[in-house]
């Protein structure tokens, strides 16, 4: 599904193109979308609504309204939002339009139907984002917040990495370039990381996700921005989906396992998992 850089993208498209728009009309085609408040009512508060502005919080992509209200999307794996004109018009997997004025559509697709929007106030909004974790881009993200967060859990730090009260933004694709760029191998328990280790991880948390933004995102089968287009970040990756195929650091092959539930894909010479040196780290002493 969408993570922080794709989200980031589509909210700095949103910006740029449908700020000042006023929505004429709504219509829902897939009733599963709508999550909060009743479908009736969410179109009724919709219309006539103002466009004011955009912003992401980890994953949800927020669309801010003159009513007061935020149009808050959270994407999976298929979603797409896609302004029409100037791109041409979806005809599958439709979920909902919004009728802007100009003649424009703002239409949202997704043909695994996940997607879910809602219709919030303040109160709402609030309540519904205050327990997210820190943003891991901005200023108040520190080195010491994730040792000190999470550093004494005898959890897999891949999991944890992924559990949005932590932090927020990350998910399987950029968690698995992450833990690759900090030799980390992604069953290694918090507990066992050392100071070196969390600084390597602060250090990939930020360079991956920024070059996901830099880059557009990641397209590695669904994911489009406003106008159709693929993201690029999708020519970086290291280790994600690159099972069987060599290293980029070593002479070794790049696996994929099951971890926490989720396929990961790793580098075992590189990322290993009784840690870096000679036999690991403190879980040895036991
Ligand atoms: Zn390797």
């Amino acid at each position: 599904m969408p993570e922080l850089p794709e989200v980031e993208t589509i909210k700095g498209d949103l910006r740029a193109l449908i700020v000042g728009s006023e929505v004429e009309r709504t219509e829902v085609l897939a009733p599963s979308l709508v999550e909060q408040p009743s479908t009736e009512e969410f179109i009724s508060r919709l219309e006539g609504a103002g466009v004011t502005g955009a912003r992401r919080r980890a994953k949800h992509l927020i669309v801010e309204l003159d009513s007061g209200d935020s149009l808050v999307f959270q994407l999976k794996i298929g979603g797409q939002l896609l302004l029409v004109p100037p791109v041409e018009e979806p005809e599958i997997a439709l979920m909902l339009v919004l009728h802007l004025d100009g003649e424009r559509k703002l239409f949202l697709r997704d043909e695994t139907g996940f997607t879910r929007a809602r219709l919030l106030d303040a109160g709402e909004l609030e309540e519904r984002l205050w327990s997210l974790g820190p943003e891991p881009l901005e200023d108040g993200f520190e080195a010491e917040y994730l040792p000190r967060t999470i550093g004494s859990r005898r959890a897999q730090i891949k999991p944890l990495l992924l559990d949005q009260k932590i932090v927020s933004g990350i998910g399987n694709i950029y968690v698995d370039e992450i833990l690759y760029d900090a030799r980390l191998h992604p069953r290694r328990k918090a507990n066992t990381l050392s100071e070196d280790e969390w600084e390597a991880l602060y250090a990939a948390i930020r360079a991956n996700l920024a070059a996901g933004v830099e880059h557009r995102g990641t397209t590695v089968r669904l994911y489009r921005d406003v106008l159709d287009r693929p993201g690029e970040h999708q020519n970086y990756l290291r280790v994600f989906e690159k099972h069987g195929q060599p290293c980029p650091g070593c002479e070794g092959e790049v696996v994929r396992e099951k971890v926490g539930g989720r396929p990961t894909h790793f580098c075992p010479a590189c990322q290993r998992e009784d840690g870096p040196g000679e036999g690991g780290g403190l879980e040895s002493l036991w």
